[in-house]
C-alpha cells in the first residue's frame, strides 16, 4: 500500500534522508525507531506530503505524491496522522473537532459526520468528553480524541509520531490501548516510538534509522534477540 524508492531529502545542504527504500503491504504493523535526529519524523512526514523529497518516489495507495502537487490532497484523504502534540484545535469541543475535516474535505453532511464522529469517540472510550474542550481534558485523553478525529476520515493508513511521548506515564498505556485495538482491527499503521513493549507485541517488523537511513529491518524477535548493527546494538542498549 506504501511505496518508497531511493529517496533522498535535504534541508539546505544538509541531507536528512538518504537513499530510503520501503515497501509496506496493506494491514502491516511497523515500528520505526532510533536516535534523535535520524529522520524518523521527516521520514513519516513526507508519507502524506507534509514534507516534500527531492529525489526519488512515494506511493501511498496507488497515488504518486512525488509526480504532481495536487496528488497530496488525494493521499491526505487515505492517510491519518497523529502527532507528538496532540494539534487539537483549542477552540472547537471534542465533537467538533471531530466532525471539521470529514465536513470540509469529504463532502458528508453535518449529521453523517456528527453519528462518525460519536462512533469513533466510543471506540476511543471518550464519548462522554465529547463536549468538552481540549484543554478541560487530560493529555492521554486529548490524544484519545487526536486518534479518534484522524479516524473520522476512515484512512487506509495512520502514522503515529511519538504519540505517547509528551504524556505522563499513567497515560500511556491508554494511548497504547488504541492502538493495540486498532492494530487488531487490521488497520496499516506507521508508528514512530520508543514503546519497545508495544513493537514486540503489535509489530510486524521494527525499522531501525540511523542518520537519514535505514540501517536494519527486522520483525521484533529477530530485532530484539539478534541486531545486526552495533549503531542497533548501542541504541537498544540505551533505552532497554
Ligand atoms: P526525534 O527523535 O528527536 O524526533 P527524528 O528522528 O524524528 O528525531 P527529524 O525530526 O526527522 O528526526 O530530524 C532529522 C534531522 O533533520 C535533524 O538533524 C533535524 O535537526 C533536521 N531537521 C528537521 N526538520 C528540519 C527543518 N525544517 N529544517 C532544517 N533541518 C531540519
Ligand atoms: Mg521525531
Amino acid at each position: 500500500i506504501i511505496q518508497v524508492a531511493g529517496v533522498n531529502k535535504w534541508y539546505g545542504t544538509f541531507q536528512v534522508l538518504t537513499g530510503i527504500d520501503l515497501e509496506v503491504s496493506a494491514g502491516e504493523r511497523i515500528v520505526v525507531c532510533g536516535p534523535s535526529g535520524s529522520g524518523k519524523s521527516t521520514m513519516i512526514r513526507c508519507l502524506n506530503g507534509l514534507e516534500k523529497v527531492q529525489q526519488g518516489r512515494i506511493v501511498v495507495d496507488g497515488i504518486d505524491l512525488t509526480a504532481n502537487a495536487h496528488n497530496v490532497e488525494a493521499v491526505r484523504q487515505e492517510v491519518g496522522m497523529v502527532f507528538q502534540q496532540f494539534n487539537l484545535f483549542p477552540h472547537m469541543t471534542v465533537l467538533q473537532n471531530c466532525m471539521l475535516a470529514p465536513m470540509r474535505s469529504r463532502g458528508v453532511t453535518r449529521q453523517q459526520a456528527q453519528d462518525t464522529a460519536m462512533k469513533y469517540l466510543e471506540r476511543v472510550r471518550i464519548v462522554d468528553q465529547a463536549a468538552k474542550y481540549p484543554s478541560q481534558l487530560s493529555g492521554g485523553q486529548q490524544q484519545r480524541v487526536a486518534i479518534a478525529r484522524a479516524l473520522c476520515m476512515t484512512p487506509k493508513i495512520m502514522l503515529f509520531d511519538e504519540p505517547t511521548s509528551a504524556l505522563d506515564p499513567e497515560m500511556v498505556k491508554e494511548v497504547l490501548d488504541t492502538m493495540i485495538g486498532l492494530a487488531e482491527d487490521g488497520m496499516t499503521m506507521l508508528c514512530v516510538t520508543h514503546e519497545m513493549g508495544f513493537a514486540r507485541s503489535v509489530a510486524d517488523r521494527v525499522i531501525f534509522m540511523a542518520d537519514g537511513r535505514i540501517i536494519e529491518q527486522a520483525p521484533p524477535s529477530e530485532f530484539f534477540s539478534n541486531p545486526q548493527h552495533e549503531k542497533t546494538r548501542n541504541f537498544l542498549g540505551q533505552i532497554l
